[in-house]
């Protein structure tokens, strides 16, 4: 066995759960596809609820904390709700994510970066079979316990028969650079506005030295979201050419889209 445990993905889930099982004294290994530190496509906010239940001080990472809300935008009303408390951290996914990560390797894990996992198999004796790529090396590890942690197209569910999740959203986001500083008014709010695409929403979150500024909705939104962004972007009186990082997720959106899909219907 190359160890007790192997957790597929480093995220926040993986670390975490890589973390807390290696801290109870069991051998973990986890393997994650990207070099650290890496991004993704998130608004990078951690609420305080999920802050609180962190063993880690979170401020190295934390580039603003929000504590309030606007929601709506331009088109129709914008409406602020501010609090004498912080109501959210904000953070760069890929800062947030390496010391979440370090924490996990400082609890004894054995982390393997640039690992793609291909395939997840279970033998005859129960024993898990997780295969990686990295180049053109195959790599076959062994464990009693997998934990699939690999985001919303996990190749482990996949593999080990839980299926695609039943609704698939979109997401396309960038980073507005604030040489001169964020705008006075989202300096310490996030901004949400479900006036975008259909079953979806428009967000600001400002982070360090940028705004990022995003739109998702259900899947069958993703033909238009270019538009959707640049016409989000222009509500503010930005130009979405200005935007750098550009990127583009798919993602679940089980409950969002049930959701949605229950009003229309009403
Ligand atoms: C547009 C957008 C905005 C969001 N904003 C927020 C927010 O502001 N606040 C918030 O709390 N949540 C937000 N979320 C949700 C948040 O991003 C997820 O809940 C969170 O990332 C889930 O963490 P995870 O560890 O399960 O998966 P992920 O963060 O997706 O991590 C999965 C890891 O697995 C690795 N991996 C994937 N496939 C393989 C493979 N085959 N082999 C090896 N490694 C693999 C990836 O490289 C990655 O490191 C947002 C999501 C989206 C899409």
């Amino acid at each position: 066995m190359d160890a007790d445990v192997i957790v597929v993905g480093g995220g926040p889930a993986g670390s975490t759960a890589a973390r807390e099982i290696a801290s109870r004294g069991h051998r973990v290994l986890l393997l994650d596809r990207a070099d650290f530190p890496r991004d993704k496509a998130c608004g990078g906010g951690v609420s305080m609820k999920t802050a609180a239940l962190l063993p880690l001080d979170l401020s190295p990472v934390t580039e603003r904390i929000a504590t309030g809300v606007i929601l709506g935008d331009p088109s129709t009303r914008m409406i602020p709700r501010d609090h004498d408390q912080p109501i959210l951290y904000l953070t760069q996914r890929r800062r947030l994510d390496a010391l979440l990560l370090d924490a996990a390797r400082e609890a004894g894990v054995d982390i393997r970066e640039g690992q793609h996992v291909q395939a997840v198999r279970r033998d005859a004796e129960g024993t898990y079979e997780v295969v990686a790529r990295r180049d053109d090396t195959l790599t076959t590890y062994r464990a009693r316990v997998v934990v699939g942690a690999d985001g919303a197209n996990s190749v482990v569910a996949r593999d080990l028969g839980f299926g695609p999740p039943e609704e698939r959203g979109v997401a396309l986001e960038g980073n507005l650079p604030c040489p001169n500083g964020v705008p006075p008014w989202l300096e310490h709010r996030v901004l949400i506005s479900f006036a975008t695409v259909p079953g979806g929403y428009g967000w600001l979150f400002p982070k360090g030295d940028h705004v990022n500024v995003g739109v998702g909705g259900l899947v069958e939104a993703g033909p238009g979201l270019r538009t959707e962004l640049a016409r989000f972007t222009g509500l503010f009186g930005w130009d979405v050419e200005e935007l750098r990082d550009v990127r583009a997720t798919r993602c679940r959106s089980g409950a969002a889209a049930g959701a949605w899909r229950a009003a229309v219907r009403l």
